[in-house]
């Protein structure tokens, strides 16, 4: 499916205004069945990892597809149950939290994987064999596009070790808990598939230890291409080799185990575009400055982690091209792109940003004060505000004035 078309984002950007995150439906549907179609005939199911975008009228379009949702805070979990999402399709990643929102998690019945050996003892001590849950690795796997994305390392504050095992099984045997869950996610753009095969071995390993395992979950990560002719994750080649390894072992006390994974950035990133206004050109000796009523308080990905987004003008689509450094209109060094050839670009051009679907507005701020963008959902065809743009009043809103 073609991204939105100039004409299209225009007449959006006109209606609507910029700064802009805009989403195309069909696309993330598209994403969604390229998944389901490579994994066709094979166990296994899929959790949207909605901290990559949350907005309610996405949860509800993904629930709407018939994927599961992955939670990453009791609020995601809160706002999935309020998309519609059924308790038994929301699962609940956990991180370094208190174990009080492990308590309400279960309160709400959905799945929990638990990442430390602190709160699976007081899961155990809570609840025993009571309820399922599930545990979350750290394979000691160096993957993803860079440090900063990658988890499952030797050095990863995520999940517990996997050479922890024996720490691990004292408490389960302890509390009789039931496992059903093993997970691992090691990373974000993840192109190599045998990352993950990698990962299916250390969990083969640990396994049989757990004698009430159901499910096994290999985490997100999938790489999306960011340019034009990136090699993506081989999501058919990923289904064969998975396919291939849980045939040998298919069985966990005559049950066949599921796999299930967490894809963010590739269901939500390519239907995002973000599309901005050119405040000023400014030439120096350096560079010359495109400098966009934007910054790193909307689109924090490329100051966050050198994140490549394509840009176009698509004021200008047939100008000459020159090199120009785009930047942000905030107060900090907010390059969202150096020396970058583009179509010649002018005072009040609008310039998009593809693949922002994904941790794009999800990560936005009020830094500066500034507004957060409204974002627009274009489906079948047409454009629908899915959030207003950010007003005065909500600057003051929570804010207590004492003086
Ligand atoms: N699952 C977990 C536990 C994660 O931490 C993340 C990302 O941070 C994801 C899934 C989704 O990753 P991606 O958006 O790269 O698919």
């Amino acid at each position: 499916m073609k991204p939105l078309n100039h004409a299209e984002l225009i007449s959006i950007a006109e209606e609507y205004g910029t700064p802009l995150y805009v989403y195309h439906a069909e696309k993330i549907k598209e994403q969604y069945e390229r998944l389901l179609h490579a994994f066709s005939g094979s166990n296994t199911i899929f959790f949207y990892a909605c901290k990559a975008l949350t907005n309610l009228n996405v949860l509800r379009y993904i629930r709407n597809l018939g994927a599961n949702v992955d939670c990453s805070s009791i609020n995601e979990v809160k706002l999935a149950l309020h998309a519609g999402f059924p308790s038994s399709r929301i699962l609940y990643t956990s991180n370094g939290i208190d174990f009080d929102e492990i308590k309400e998690a279960k309160e709400l019945k959905v799945y929990i994987n638990i990442d430390s050996l602190s709160n699976l003892e007081k899961f155990g001590q809570h609840f025993g064999s009571t309820y399922p849950v599930g545990i979350r690795l750290r394979p000691n796997i160096l993957a993803g596009g860079n440090m900063k994305i990658s988890t499952g390392h030797d050095k990863s504050k995520f999940g517990i070790p996997v050479d922890q095992i024996h720490e691990i099984l004292s408490t389960v045997n302890k509390y009789q808990m039931r496992i059903s869950d093993l997970h691992i996610h090691t990373g974000s753009e993840i192109k190599d598939v045998d990352v993950f095969l990698k990962g299916i071995e250390v969990l083969f390993d640990i396994a049989p230890h757990f004698e009430d395992l159901e499910f096994i979950d290999l985490g997100g990560g999938f790489k999306v291409a960011s340019r034009e002719g990136e090699e993506e994750t081989d999501i058919p080649l990923l289904a064969k080799k998975v396919g291939d390894a849980f045939a040998n072992h298919p069985y966990k006390n005559g049950r066949p185990l599921q796999v299930w994974f967490e894809p963010g950035k590739f269901l939500v990133s390519a239907a995002g575009s973000f599309i901005t206004k050119v405040n000023v050109l400014k030439k120096t000796s350096a560079a010359e400055f495109v400098s966009v009523n934007s910054g790193f308080n909307h689109l924090i990905r490329p100051m966050f982690y050198d994140a490549y987004h394509h840009i176009e003008n698509i004021s200008n689509p047939e100008g000459v091209v020159k090199n120009y450094s785009v930047v942000g209109n905030i107060c900090e060094t907010d390059t969202f792109a150096w020396d970058r050839p583009l179509r010649e670009v002018r005072e009040g051009d609008l310039l998009v940003f593809r693949n922002a679907g994904a941790y794009g507005f999800e990560m936005s701020s009020n830094f500066n004060s500034r507004f957060k963008p409204a974002e627009v959902m274009v489906l079948n065809g047409k454009p629908h505000l899915i959030r207003r743009r950010d007003q005065f009043e909500d600057l003051l809103r929570n804010q207590q004035e004492v003086i």
